[in-house]
């Protein structure tokens, strides 16, 4: 909806009456059709705007609260930090950036594993916060989902994986790079071990990051989430061409045979609850 207060138009901030901190933080503007809209029902519907049904991005708490039955989720490996091995400073230390990261999301790192129910199964789940260095897969983000990967497979469990990031940690140079194929070793032992993944891609889903899901044996999208190898800007870059609209979207993704299915946030528990059900009561 609309906000009641703090702006005339409803639409936008920029041009309008200032406005406190309070409201600050009580509204928020859609990244898309730029509607100013209250933070809390926002929230309330799941971080959709209600305007024009943008998914919003969702915080790893939140995603986790959408998905799992409340109170089920044990976290698994948050001991796990990153470290500094080509000490990269780009203009700021790696480690003083993590650190920042760290104070202003409350996540140790852009992964968050463990196991939880959804409806009564037990999963283990695997997702990225792009909020934290925008999802970015550094040493620690691999580690993690590869040791949650060899714990869906030694315990027969199925896995769930929620990917939301721009792609590799350029901080960690070719570290960063290794983690996909490390992941990808983990799955490919799931799936001969008879395991069960389901992949979740959602606005972002770029590069390695997107890569791991799309070797799910079921993979979901959320509607009009960005996905792709890289992103708009940095391919422009490369190949000083510009894509048609909409090729990094779910929709063309699903539209030549790359994903399964687009399921809206609101319905996407009770969807990967329905498949897994598939599998744990073939009846
Ligand atoms: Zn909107």
């Amino acid at each position: 909806m609309k906000a009641r207060s703090g702006s005339r138009s409803g639409r936008c901030f920029m041009g309008g009456p200032r406005i406190t901190t309070d409201a600050e933080r009580a509204a928020m503007t859609c990244t898309r059709c730029r509607a100013v809209l209250v933070t809390e029902e926002v929230r309330r519907n799941l971080h959709v705007c209600p305007e024009c049904e943008c998914h919003l991005p969702v915080s790893a708490a939140e995603r986790i609260a959408q998905l799992l039955d409340a109170g089920t989720f044990a976290e698994r490996h948050a001991e796990l930090r990153p470290t500094d091995p080509l000490r990269f400073d780009d203009g700021r230390p790696y480690l003083e950036r993590i650190k920042a990261e760290q104070e202003r999301t409350g996540l140790p790192e852009a992964a968050v594993v463990g196991e939880g129910l959804i409806q009564g199964i037990r999963v283990v789940l695997g997702l990225v916060d792009s909020g934290f260095l925008r999802g970015s897969m550094g040493s620690v983000v691999g580690e993690k989902l590869t040791r949650a990967i060899e714990e869906a497979t030694g315990r027969k469990l199925p896995l769930v994986l929620v990917t939301s990031s721009a792609g590799a940690r350029m901080h960690e140079g070719v570290l960063s790079l290794m983690q996909m194929a490390k992941i990808a070793a983990a799955l490919g032992r799931h799936h001969a071990a008879g395991g069960f993944c389901l992949g979740v891609l959602t606005d972002p889903s770029i590069g390695g990051v997107a890569g791991f899901a799309f070797l799910s044996d079921i993979v979901l999208a959320e509607p009009r989430a960005m996905v792709g190898f890289i992103g708009p800007r940095v391919h422009a870059q490369v190949t000083h061409l510009r894509l048609p609209e909409g090729v990094q979207t779910s929709e063309f993704a699903l539209q030549h045979g790359f994903i399964d299915r687009i399921v809206p946030r609101r319905e996407l528990r009770e969807r990967i609850a329905q498949l897994l059900g598939y599998l744990t009561d073939p009846s």
